[in-house]
C-alpha cells in the first residue's frame, strides 16, 4: 500500500489517496476502525494520459468556498465505468451561483433554487448552494481536474461579483436524454408512450409525470428511482417518491397539459430545466477554457 501523489494543481482540494494492490475493502475497514474516514474504494487504473503540470489553486480558494469536503466517490449510475464525486462546500454559494451562471453559457439554471448544472463533454457538473457534484468523471485524474476547474470557476465568480450582473433568467439547456437514462428501459408501454425515450421527452415537456412510469416504482428499480429523484431536484421536474399519486392519475387517464407553474415548464420556466442530458447549447465560456488547469 502506498500514497498516490495528488497533482500540484489540486493540492489542498483533493483528499489523500492510497493505492493497494488487493483487498481495498479490508484496508478501508481497517482505516475506519481507527477513526480514519474514507470516501470510497475504487478500482485503480493507471492514468493513460499525461498529468497536467500546473500551478496550485488560487490561494484564496479556501476563503472563497470555505473548503471542500469530498463526501462520497462512487460508480456513476448512468455510466458505471465512470465516477461520481460528491462534495460539500464550506460556504453558501447563493451569491456566487448567479455569477457562475453568467460566466458559463448553456446548461440548466434555476435562479430561485440556486441550482446550476451543465455538461462538460460526457460529464455532468452541478452546483447548488452547498454542494458541487461531478458526474461521470473518467477516472480519479479526471475528477481532480474537474475539481480544480470548479474551484477556478468559483474563484472567477468571486472576482467578478461586483462587476458582472447576476444571471436572473432560467435556462433549460439540457434535453430529455438524462431522464431517459434514469428510466428502467423496459419499453413496456405502461406509461402509454411507445417507448421510454418518448416518455422521457413527454416528461421533459411536462406532458407526463415521472410517476406514470409504473416499473420505476418496483423494488428492482429502486436505484433508477433514486437517481431520477436526484435529477428532478436539480432540474426542477416533479418526481413523486411513491405510487399512489400515479394510480390516481392513471385512473383519470388525462394527458398532462403544460401545467405550467413558474417551476414546471421547460423553455418557459426555471425548474423543468434538464441537466444531465442532451445539450444544444454546450457549456462553454470560462469553464471550457479551464478544461486544463492553468499552466
Ligand atoms: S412505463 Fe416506464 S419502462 Fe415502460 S415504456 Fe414507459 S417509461 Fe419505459
Amino acid at each position: 500500500m502506498e500514497p498516490l501523489a495528488i497533482p500540484e494543481f489540486c493540492r489542498g482540494i483533493a483528499s489523500p489517496c492510497l493505492v493497494t494492490t488487493a483487498g481495498a475493502q479490508r484496508v478501508v475497514q481497517e482505516l475506519e476502525s481507527r477513526g480514519i474516514q474514507c470516501t470510497a474504494a475504487i478500482p485503480y487504473k493507471p492514468f493513460m494520459r499525461e498529468t497536467p503540470q500546473a500551478s496550485p489553486p488560487d490561494p484564496r480558494w479556501r476563503g472563497i468556498v470555505g473548503g471542500i469536503r469530498i463526501r462520497k466517490v462512487r460508480q456513476s449510475f448512468t455510466a458505471p465505468q465512470r465516477l461520481r464525486v460528491e462534495t460539500t462546500l464550506g460556504k453558501d454559494l447563493k451569491d456566487l451561483i448567479p455569477i457562475m451562471a453568467r460566466l458559463i453559457r448553456g446548461g440548466a439554471y434555476r435562479p430561485a433554487a440556486r441550482m446550476f448544472a451543465f455538461e462538460e463533454e460526457h460529464r455532468l457538473i452541478s452546483f447548488s448552494r452547498d454542494s458541487f457534484i461531478i458526474s461521470r468523471a473518467d477516472d480519479l485524474l479526471d475528477a481532480w481536474i474537474m475539481l480544480r476547474c470548479g474551484v477556478d470557476l468559483m474563484c472567477s465568480a468571486w472576482d467578478k461579483r461586483n462587476s458582472l450582473e447576476p444571471e436572473h433568467e432560467a435556462r433549460h439547456g439540457i434535453g430529455a436524454i438524462e431522464i431517459f437514462k434514469r428510466l428502467p428501459g423496459d419499453n413496456c408501454g405502461q406509461c402509454r408512450c411507445g417507448n421510454c425515450m418518448e416518455f422521457a421527452q413527454e416528461v421533459f415537456t411536462c406532458r407526463r409525470r415521472v410517476v406514470e412510469c409504473v416499473p420505476l416504482f418496483e423494488q428492482r428499480n429502486s436505484r433508477y428511482l433514486e437517481s431520477i429523484c436526484w435529477l428532478g431536484d436539480v432540474i426542477g421536474i416533479t418526481v413523486e417518491r411513491s405510487r399512489p399519486a400515479l394510480e390516481h392519475d392513471m385512473r383519470r387517464h388525462v394527458p398532462r397539459p403544460h401545467h405550467a407553474t413558474a417551476e414546471q415548464s421547460p423553455g418557459k420556466s426555471e425548474s423543468s430545466a434538464n441537466i444531465e442530458g442532451e445539450n444544444d447549447s454546450p457549456a462553454a465560456g470560462s469553464w471550457g477554457s479551464a478544461r486544463r488547469p492553468p499552466e
